[in-house]
This record gives structure tokens, sequence and C-alpha cells, in this order.
């Protein structure tokens, strides 16, 4: 069990050898989510939505299952969506986009799997059904915000409702939310470092792997996409 009461220092360079280093996760105490550490999150994503609560909540039992993102034990993770969990996750978790040690498979589900390198436990974290419905009220003013027709009025009222919602999930326990099943299954290969090559359309470098050759020319994705539209 990581978290407890006793807080690390944020600065990695006193990060204590050994011990479970991720800078966030003294949000997670035994039951409690500490109002301080939420205020960071919501900060970091922008607003308090029901999707933020959800990722708070698989963060929890990612923490308390494999622990967070450390030096000396790596964790890696996939997430099955690119929603506003993610940004808790990504948090609270360590796991991030820029240090290469989360994955985003376009799977469109409320899922997180967990990884820990060190003795290869993996976890799979699930939403239970019906975790993401709205009632009807809230459905109906969602819709209308997306379609572009909520008045100022309606708009006040979602995000009320959004954070009555936000507020019910974080109330609950994580084990409500999510199942939670261990996974026998290697973790996703380490990222490699590539070399850079010039595309010779746009002039920007781009990864090599990235690189495709149409007629003789080595071209980015884009301008792979463009050129071959034109003819
Ligand atoms: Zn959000
Ligand atoms: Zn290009």
């Amino acid at each position: 069990m990581y978290g407890g009461s006793v807080r690390l220092c944020k600065c990695a360079a006193h990060l204590p050898v050994g011990q479970p280093g991720r800078l966030n996760c003294t949000v997670v105490t035994e039951n409690v989510i500490e109002a301080e550490e939420l205020k960071r999150i919501v900060e970091f994503h922008g607003h308090m939505c029901p999707g933020l609560a959800l990722g708070v909540q698989a963060a929890r039992l990612a923490l308390r299952e494999i622990g967070a993102h450390a030096q000396d034990e790596e964790v890696v993770a996939t997430v099955e969506t690119d929603m506003c969990a993610v940004d808790a996750i990504q948090f609270l978790t360590g796991c991030t986009f820029g240090k290469g040690n989360l994955i985003h498979r376009d799977l469109g589900k409320n899922a997180y799997t967990f990884w820990r390198r060190s003795d290869g436990k993996a976890i799979r974290i699930s939403g239970r059904p019906g975790v993401r419905r709205r009632d009807p009220e809230h459905q109906n003013l969602f819709e209308r915000l997306a379609a572009g027709e909520a008045t100022p009025a309606e708009r006040d009222r979602l995000w009320k409702l959004h954070h009555e919602r936000s507020a019910a999930i974080l109330a609950m326990q994580p084990d409500e939310l999510f199942t939670v099943v261990p996974v026998d299954d290697a973790p996703p290969r380490k990222a490699r470092v590539h070399v850079s090559v010039e595309c010779d359309s746009c002039r920007e470098e781009t990864m090599e792997t990235r690189i495709r050759l149409l007629r003789g020319k080595r071209l980015c994705p884009d301008c792979f996409d463009w050129e071959l539209g034109a003819g």
C-alpha cells in the first residue's frame, strides 16, 4: 500500500531511493482523496468532470495494486481511451505520454492496464457497466451543448450536474466503479530511440520509423498522404 500520511518531497532530486517515488501519489491515503491534491488534478486538467473523477478512482486502484512509477520500479500503462480520465491517471501514477510509459490503445473503453516491470505483476482495471451513464436531464443537456444549442442557463445547469456526478463518483469506493483482474501478458516493449530524417517535402525532421517512400521521396506521414492525394 502506497500513500499513507508521509509526504514525500516533491522534488525528484530528493526522492528517497527505494521508495515509491511518484510525486503525486500522496493523494491516496487509505480511504481519502486529499482535497489539496484533488485541486492540483483539477488545475492540471482544467475542470472537474465525471471522467476525471473516474480517472482518479482508477488511479487509486493502480496505486494500490501496482504502485507508482518510480525510477527504480518502472510501471507502464496502456489506456483504452483518450478522454478526461487519462489526465488523472497521468498525474497520479506518473505514467505519462512524454515518458513513453503510457500507451494509448484507441478502443474507446474506460479500461486501463498497468504492468510493474520489476516482478511482472499486471492488472487490468475496467469500468463496471453503467458507471458512465448520465441521468436523462444530464444526458439531454450534454447533447444540447455538443450540438451548440445550449443556452447559458442550460450550460450552467450542465456544469452543476457534472460537479454533482463527479462528487458522487469520488465519494464511492473505487472497487464499486471498476473491476480489477490480474493480467498474464508481457508488458509493451520499451520505446526505442530512433534518429530523425528530414522530410523531402516539408523539410521537418521526422522519426525515421515514420518516414515513407513515394516516388523516390522520403516523406513524413502528412506529406505522404498529401502527395498521394494530389496524385
Ligand atoms: Zn474533463
Ligand atoms: Zn513532410
